[in-house]
């Protein structure tokens, strides 16, 4: 089981290919956000923050060609893995697809299986606790499938909730972390919990790590958030 879904944007206005495509990632253990439309897209993924994007080319409105050009033109779009879908298999529209920024290319019709694992390689990169990757940070590790922690060597004992705030730490070290962006990932959004409880457990999270000795690995930054590292 992963620590935190990694959530998807399926961007597709062929109806019957959408759900096709969303049935299978939820049973993959994906977060879907859905999309009909170019324009709707651009505002959802704003909203939404999608950790990857499934972008069909020929769109109502906003092509996903614009799309993907806008997302990589905007700094706090512009890592998030897109993989571009399109019936056209042309070599040149495949190149003009990643030329654009796209980070994968799918022709259709595809296999939805062989899409998931694409996702999934574009996660490893990006979200590796998403996928169940292993993750190390100085002498902490801590491992999704087998949900263990340790520090220098010792199995340490967290709560669940203080499990996916270090894999969530865990994954851009040294990046801050504003509480609200806490929530949103590790409660998720449909949870309405005040932002005094991320204190409460980043409190608990770091007794956690720091009980078997070791410096506290978290900081604190005033005004911001918190960052690892
Ligand atoms: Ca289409």
């Amino acid at each position: 089981m992963s620590a935190v879904k990694p959530r998807v944007l399926v961007v597709e206005d062929e109806p019957a290919q959408r759900e096709v495509l969303i049935y299978n990632l939820e049973s993959g253990g994906f977060e879907v956000v859905r999309s009909g439309s170019g324009d709707q897209a651009l505002l959802l993924v704003d909203e939404e923050q999608p950790d990857i994007i499934l972008l069909d080319w020929m769109l109502p409105g906003v092509s996903g060609i614009e799309i993907c050009r806008r997302l990589r033109a905007r700094a706090s779009t512009r890592n998030v893995p897109i993989i571009m879908m399109s019936a056209k298999s042309e070599e040149a529209d495949r190149v003009r697809g990643l030329e654009t920024g796209a980070d994968d290319y799918v022709v259709k019709p595809f296999s939805v299986a062989e899409l998931i694992a694409r996702v999934r390689t574009q996660l490893r990169r990006t979200r590796p606790s998403t996928v169940g990757q292993r993750l190390e940070f100085e002498d902490i590790v801590l491992d999704p499938e087998s949900h263990r922690v340790t520090r220098a060597g010792a199995l340490l004992k967290l709560g669940p909730t203080e499990f996916r705030l270090l894999s969530t730490l865990m994954e851009r070290p040294g990046r801050v972390w504003s509480r609200e962006q806490l929530l949103d990932l590790v409660w998720g959004r449909d949870v309405y919990v005040d932002s005094r409880t991320v204190d409460v457990h980043i409190g608990r999270l770091r007794k956690a790590l720091c009980r078997k000795g070791g410096a506290d690995p978290v900081r604190t930054v005033r005004g911001a958030g918190y960052a690892l590292g």
